[in-house]
C-alpha cells in the first residue's frame, strides 16, 4: 500500500482537516498534527457519538508502519458520562495489552490522554481492509459490546 500524502487534524470538528503533508500545525484550527510527537493522522477510519478512529503512520520507525489511532471525546458536559466513558476506555486498554500479541488482535501501542481527548494506539493490521478495520477496531464504549468482544477472543 502506497503511504498516503496527507496530515489530518484531530481536533473534533474541524473545518478543514485535510493538511498537506508538510504541515506541522492545521491550517484550519491551528492544532498541532502529530500525536505525542510521532504519529501523523493521514485519514478517518469511522466515528460515532464517542469518538473515532484514524489510520496514522507511526513517524519515529524507519519504514514507518501504519497504526490506527482510537480518540475518545471528553467534552461531553455529562461528568457521569465522561467517568463511564474513560473507565471504559482504560478497560480496553488493558484487556487489549492483556491479549499481547496475536495475530488477529491489534496489538495496543499506546494509551494517553491529550488536550482533552483520550487516545488508544493500536498497532495496524496489514491485509484487512480498511472497512474491515474500522468496523474492528471501533470504540466498543457500552458494557455490552466489552463483554461481546471479550466472549469473542477468549
Ligand atoms: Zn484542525
Amino acid at each position: 500500500m502506497a503511504k498516503i500524502a496527507m496530515n489530518y487534524c484531530l481536533t473534533p470538528g474541524c473545518f478543514k482537516p485535510c493538511n498537506p503533508d508538510s504541515a506541522r500545525f492545521c491550517y484550519s484550527c491551528g492544532a498541532k498534527l502529530l500525536l505525542k510527537e510521532r504519529y501523523r493522522p493521514i485519514q478517518p477510519l469511522g466515528s460515532g457519538g464517542f469518538g473515532k478512529t484514524f489510520l496514522a503512520v507511526d513517524e519515529d520507525i524507519p519504514d514507518k508502519p501504519y497504526c490506527v489511532i482510537k480518540q475518545l471525546y471528553l467534552e461531553n458536559p455529562d461528568i457521569g458520562f465522561r467517568k463511564k466513558a474513560t473507565e471504559l476506555f482504560y478497560q480496553e486498554a488493558v484487556r487489549l495489552g492483556e491479549l499481547g500479541k496475536h495475530p488477529q488482535i491489534p496489538t495496543l501501542l499506546a494509551h494517553f490522554q491529550q488536550n482533552r481527548q483520550l487516545y488508544l494506539l493500536q498497532e495496524w493490521i496489514a491485509g484487512d481492509t480498511l472497512q474491515q478495520q474500522s468496523r474492528a477496531l471501533w470504540l466498543q464504549c457500552s458494557d455490552a459490546n466489552l463483554r461481546r468482544s471479550r466472549w469473542r477472543v477468549s
